[in-house]
């Protein structure tokens, strides 16, 4: 007995029939002496159907609108599903975002939650009733109070916000699949079901492509201790735990406006290995990991930018004790991939030591500014930036070891955290790998020649923070080449398709003042990644994954990692297939086939 937060995903209330079921299943809960708030989702497909409709009647509509059209999808959920609780005399009341009081910043279609007011929500349940809250939407907390949404898939951050202003017992996601899987089973039907799984890695899965859950919703319930479970509303399984770590209590003042980083990490005792002018052809980086892992060395980054020519530059960095044998493997990969593939040797080059240093935390994603934040702080700083490797939750980058110092003093005090950390201990009790994900939403873009001074890359990424445009993976590559007597680096990096254009136009704008090269653009790639805490302190689990790819003849673009993600680029076309073959190769599928009902849209629209 006790509160419980309950959130229906579109395809659990796609019809009037499936509304019924979850009545059924709300008024089981109450039955058994909960109080219950439940949030809903539009209808199956409503929300891709009106987006669809707004964009028959204008080329480009205004994001208030936009706002305004969207949010009635949750609405006609909420009173249906009031309906039908009612008729089976269960009383309850619907509510919409600005009624419960979902305060939010008055960004349209991309809002943060501010703050959620209780007290309208804790007088109905004393008086008895369900509240059915619309999901996605909130009010702006301006004079205005402009109706927002949080972004797609955004009911579940409604959901675990009000778990945590409501200080919930429980928070269940009810969705179309039986809880979290090893891979989205709509593509690989062996996917298997996790029991639970680290909110680490649900937001490394969240934010590669694994739409399950939004990854807001886990920085949430990680930040406030929020018990969350995902199941299906089909059957009565468990589900998945998503299991938060016991953190200090935070106030629910600008619940998702916290810092944007949780942590700086460094790790000082590293080793930098660079093959320059590797042939670009399925197969390499599996040869040169596989020879790695056999030498049991264990990879830290792993950094492969865009390619010129026919060549790519691989960088990894290692344990500076492990360097003998790994320039060792280095070395002898030139020769031996000149006698197998009559390819050239690569040139190798070693950096003795160099410090790893990374920001970290989720409050990064849709916030373009933080990582271009981390270069101009460190570039103030006199620092430069050798590699860069990031995602949308890690921004790591290889920088001089001397510097490391004042590099840590002066991220702590930009983002405001109070103590650095180490890099995390191995946990090799794990399994390596849990969950693999596949984005086909990203597009590829590089930037050639930039001149190698501190502060290129900040000013690079404060150019797309200021257009709006939130990147994803940035990769830095190792290759230097001098340009009229500047030494100049590649800088690549993923966005939304749907940014890719307005990314080229700002950057080609700007390229000729920051005497940067061409900017190349390539709007047809996938990411596939894997994600596991186990993989930390195991060599070989990067070269599994790059040898699986090799053997379905699957060219790999771009490499970037972290401690507990290998993220790899290749074409759209081969995505599916890369997230099948890297699946395998882990032994991740089970025996039994996962259906998973498919998605429609209501009638009327
Ligand atoms: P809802 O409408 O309930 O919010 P979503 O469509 O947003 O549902 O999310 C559920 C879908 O997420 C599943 O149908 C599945 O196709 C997809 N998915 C992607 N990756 C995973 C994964 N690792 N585990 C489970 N489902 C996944
Ligand atoms: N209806 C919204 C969407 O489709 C929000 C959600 O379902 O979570 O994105
Ligand atoms: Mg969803």
């Amino acid at each position: 007995m006790g509160l419980i937060v309950q959130k229906y995903g579109g395809t659990s209330v796609g019809s009037a029939e499936r509304i019924q079921a979850v009545a059924a299943r709300v008024i089981q809960t109450a039955k058994a002496g909960n109080s219950l708030v439940v949030v809903v989702s539009a209808m199956g497909k409503t929300t891709d159907s009106l987006l669809k409709l707004a964009y028959e009647v204008a080329n480009s509509p205004s994001q208030r609108e936009m706002d305004m059209l969207l949010s009635t999808g949750e609405q006609v959920t909420i009173a249906l599903l009031s309906m039908a609780l009612q008729a089976i005399g269960q009383p309850a009341i619907s509510l919409t975002g600005a009624q419960v009081g979902i305060l939010t910043e008055p960004a349209h279609t991309r809002a943060r939650i501010l703050q959620i007011d209780t007290e309208r929500i804790e007088r109905h349940l004393t008086e008895g009733k369900v509240v059915v809250v619309a999901g996605f939407q909130g009010v702006s907390s301006t004079d205005d109070m402009e109706v927002t949404t949080l972004g797609r898939g955004g009911s579940d951050t409604s959901a675990v916000a009000l778990a945590a202003a409501l200080r919930a017992d429980l928070c269940e996601i009810y969705t179309d699949v039986p809880g979290i899987l090893t891979t989205d089973p709509r593509l690989v039907p062996e996917a298997q079901l996790m029991d639970q799984i680290t909110c680490d890695e649900m937001l490394e899965l969240a934010s590669l492509g694994a739409k399950v859950l939004h990854p807001r919703a886990v920085e949430i319930a990680r930040n406030y201790g929020v018990q969350m479970v995902v199941r299906s509303s089909w059957t009565d399984d468990s589900g998945t735990r998503v299991v938060s770590p016991l953190l200090q209590p935070r106030p629910l003042q600008n619940l998702e406006l916290g810092r944007p980083v949780d942590g700086v990490q460094f790790a000082t005792n590293q080793a930098k290995v660079a093959l320059l002018r590797v042939a670009d052809r399925p197969g390499i980086a599996a040869q040169l990991f596989g020879e790695l892992a056999q030498q049991h060395l264990d990879i830290d980054l792993i950094i492969q930018s865009i390619h010129e020519g026919n060549t790519n530059d691989i960088a990894f960095t290692l344990e500076k004790s492990c360097l003998t044998p790994a320039q060792a493997v280095a070395i002898a990969f030139g020769p031996s991939l000149a006698s197998t593939i009559g390819s050239e040797a690569p040139e190798v080059f070693i950096d003795p030591q160099v410090a790893k240093i990374s920001i970290v935390g989720a409050g990064m994603i849709g916030r373009p500014g933080v990582a271009a934040q981390m270069f101009s702080t460190l570039a103030a700083a006199g620092i430069n930036l050798q590699t860069i490797s990031t995602s949308e939750v890690n921004v790591s980058c290889t920088i001089a070891a001397a510097d490391c110092d004042r590099a840590i003093a002066s991220l702590c005090q930009v983002f405001e955290v109070d103590n650095s950390v180490v890099a995390t201990e191995p946990m090799t009790t794990l399994p390596p790998v849990r969950g693999v994900a596949l984005d086909l939403k990203q597009a590829q873009l590089g930037i050639r020649h930039v001149p190698d001074l501190p502060g290129m890359a900040a000013k690079i990424f404060q150019i797309l923070a200021d257009a709006n445009i939130s990147v994803d993976m940035i990769i830095q590559s190792q290759r230097s080449r001098p340009v009229q007597g500047v030494i100049t680096r590649d800088i690549a990096f993923t966005v939304a398709q749907m940014d890719a254009e307005a990314a080229q136009v700002v950057l080609e704008k700007s390229a000729p003042d920051l005497g940067c090269g061409e900017v190349v653009v390539d709007p047809a790639i996938a990411k596939v990644s894997i994600v596991g805490v186990g993989m930390i302190g195991q060599p070989g689990i990067a070269a599994r994954m790059f040898a699986a790819l090799a053997q379905q003849q699957i060219n790999i673009k771009m490499i970037a990692t972290s401690e507990i993600r290998v993220s790899c680029v290749v074409a759209e076309a081969q995505g599916i297939d890369a997230l099948r073959a890297v699946h395998q190769a882990f032994d991740l599928g089970g025996k039994e086939s996962i259906e998973v009902p498919t998605r429609t849209t209501p009638v009327w629209l």
